[in-house]
C-alpha cells in the first residue's frame, strides 16, 4: 500500500476527551473516529487490526471445536420475557419498537437467542455437545462510556455457547474454552491471568475472567507471579484428551479480581510470588447449567439415552474483540507511538522514502517494495512529499513492527537503515540484507 494513496488521517495534537494512552493513541493514528457517545467508526489502519484480531480469535475457536454462526443484532423481546431477563436487564438494553409495534432489542448477548435456535434444531442427546460462536456487535447502554473502544456501547463481541448433556460434559466444553482463551490472548501478545469471577447477571456456579495487567485497568487484581511468568504457547493443548489437568494447574495458584481477593490468602504467598497490578477484563467464561434451558426460563430439552427428557447444560463465553485492540495498546506502545505485537500489526513493514523524487531513494524503494508484496508481506509505503521528520514520527505512531528507512545517501549505495520499532535497534543493509531479515 501506498501512503499516498492510503486513508490515514492522523492527528498531532493530543485530543482532549482521551483520558488513557490507548485511546489517544488510537485517535491519533487515525485507526478510529467517534461518532456519538461510546460508538465508533473504524478507519483503515483500525479496521485492519480488528479484522486480525478477530481471525486469531476464531482461528481458536475452530481449534477447540466451536462452529461459527451468525445472529443478528436485533432481537425480539419476547425471547427475553420467556427467559425473565426482559425486565432484570435494566437501562443498558437498548429497546425500541418497529413500525408494528412489536417490541425488540440491540442485543448485549446472546444466551436467549442461541437457546431458542438450540430447541428448534436440536432433539436428541446424540446430538450433544454442541458448540457455537460468533462474532458480533453488541449495544450495551453502559451509563460512563469511557476510554474509547475499551468501554464502547456498541462493541464487538465474541460470544460462544456450549449445550451438553451433563455436568460433567459442560464441564469439558468449559475446559475447551479456558484452554482456547490462554491461547487466544498470548497469541495476541497478551498475558492473559484467568481469575476466578462472580457470574453476575449471566449466572451461574463456575466462571473465570480473563484479565490482562495494565496500570490503566479498571479493577484491581492480586496474582501469583509464577501466573504472570507462565507461557501457554510452549504448552501442548490437546483438545480431544483430557484438560482438566491443564485447567487446574493454572487455576490452583492465587489470581482474584478485588471482588474475590480473599486478603489473607493472598499474604500467606512468599513475598516475591506476590503480584499486585490493576487489571482489563478481556473474556469472560461462565458454567452456568440450565439457567436458561431450565422449566423456569426457557424449558428446553432433547430426548436422554433412557428416552426422559433432559435440560441441556449450558455454559457462554465472551471476548471483547474491539476492547482488545485498546488493551494490546494499553500493554504495547511508549512514549512515540504505538506497537503492534507481529500477529495483529495492521501491516508488517513501514517503507519511508526519505526523499521521493531523488532517482536513487525512489529505485531502491520501488525495489524493495516490489520484493517485499511479492512475498507476500504486507507493507505500508510511507511515498508522501513530507519531511523526513514527519514520516519518522508518523511510522513512530502507528506502531508497524519493522522501519525501512531510504534515504537519498544510502540509497546511492544501495543501502537502506532496517529498525525494529520495539528496541529501536537499527542495522544500515544492503537490499539483500533487509530482504532476508524480513522475509
Ligand atoms: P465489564 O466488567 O468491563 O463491564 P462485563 O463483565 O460486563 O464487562 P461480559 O458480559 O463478561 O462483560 O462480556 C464479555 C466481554 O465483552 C468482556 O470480558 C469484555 O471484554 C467485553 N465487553 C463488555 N462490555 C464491553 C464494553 N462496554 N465495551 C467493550 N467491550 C466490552
Ligand atoms: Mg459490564
Ligand atoms: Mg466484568
Ligand atoms: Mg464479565
Amino acid at each position: 500500500m501506498r501512503l499516498s494513496r492510503y486513508f490515514l488521517p492522523t492527528l498531532k495534537e493530543n485530543p482532549a476527551e482521551a483520558q488513557i494512552v490507548s485511546h489517544r493513541l488510537m485517535l491519533r493514528a487515525g485507526l478510529i473516529r467517534q461518532q456519538a457517545a461510546g460508538i465508533y467508526s473504524w478507519l483503515p489502519l483500525g479496521h485492519r487490526v480488528l479484522t486480525n484480531i478477530a481471525r486469531i480469535v476464531r482461528e481458536e475457536q475452530d481449534a477447540a471445536g466451536f462452529h461459527e454462526i451468525l445472529m443478528p443484532t436485533i432481537q425480539p423481546a419476547e425471547l427475553w420475557k420467556e427467559s425473565g431477563r426482559y425486565d432484570d436487564y435494566g437501562k443498558e438494553m437498548l429497546r425500541f419498537t418497529d413500525r408494528h409495534d412489536r417490541e425488540l432489542l440491540y442485543g448485549p448477548t446472546n444466551e436467549e437467542m442461541v437457546t431458542d435456535i438450540f430447541r428448534a434444531c436440536v432433539k436428541s442427546y446424540r446430538d450433544l455437545p454442541i458448540l457455537l460462536y460468533h462474532i458480533q456487535w453488541k449495544f450495551r447502554d453502559e451509563v460512563r462510556p469511557r476510554f474509547g473502544v475499551m468501554r464502547g456501547r456498541e462493541f464487538l463481541m465474541k460470544d460462544a455457547y456450549s449445550f451438553d448433556l451433563d455436568a460433567a460434559g459442560a464441564r469439558r466444553s468449559y475446559n475447551r474454552m479456558f484452554a482456547a482463551y490462554l491461547r487466544t490472548f498470548a497469541r495476541l501478545g497478551l498475558k492473559a491471568i484467568p481469575m476466578r469471577a462472580d457470574t453476575g447477571p449471566i449466572g451461574g456456579d463456575l466462571s473465570h475472567e480473563f484479565v490482562i495487567l495494565a496500570e490503566t485497568g479498571e479493577s484491581r487484581v492480586f496474582v501469583h507471579a509464577d501466573l504472570v511468568a507462565r507461557d501457554i504457547l510452549a504448552e501442548a493443548v490437546d483438545y480431544e484428551g483430557d484438560l482438566q489437568p491443564l485447567v487446574d494447574s493454572w487455576t490452583s495458584l492465587y489470581a482474584a479480581t478485588d471482588e474475590k481477593h480473599d486478603p489473607a490468602a493472598f499474604a500467606a504467598l512468599p513475598e516475591a510470588s506476590r503480584v499486585e497490578a490493576r487489571g482489563i477484563e478481556v473474556g469472560h467464561i461462565f458454567y452456568f447449567g440450565t439457567k436458561y434451558s431450565g422449566p423456569d426460563a426457557m424449558n428446553v430439552t432433547v430426548q436422554g439415552s433412557d428416552g426422559k427428557p433432559v435440560h441441556p447444560e449450558m455454559g457462554s463465553y465472551g471476548i471483547g474483540v474491539s476492547r482488545l485492540v485498546g488493551a494490546i495498546i494499553e500493554a504495547s506502545h511508549d512514549e512515540a507511538g504505538i506497537i503492534w505485537p507481529e500477529s495483529v500489526a495492521p501491516f508488517r513493514v513501514a517503507l519511508l522514502n526519505l526523499k521521493p523524487g531523488d532517482p536513487a531513494a525512489d529505485a531502491l524503494a520501488g525495489e524493495l517494495y516490489a520484493a517485499l508484496r511479492a512475498a507476500g508481506t504486507e507493507v505500508l509505503m510511507d511515498d508522501r512529499d513530507e519531511r523526513a521528520g514527519v514520516k519518522f514520527a508518523d511510522a513512530d505512531l502507528i506502531g508497524l513492527p519493522w522501519q525501512v528507512l531510504v534515504g537519498p545517501r544510502g540509497a546511492k549505495e544501495g543501502r537502506a537503515e532496517l529498525k525494529r520499532r520495539k528496541t529501536g535497534e537499527r542495522h544500515e543493509l544492503d537490499k539483500a540484507a533487509i530482504l532476508e531479515r524480513l522475509l
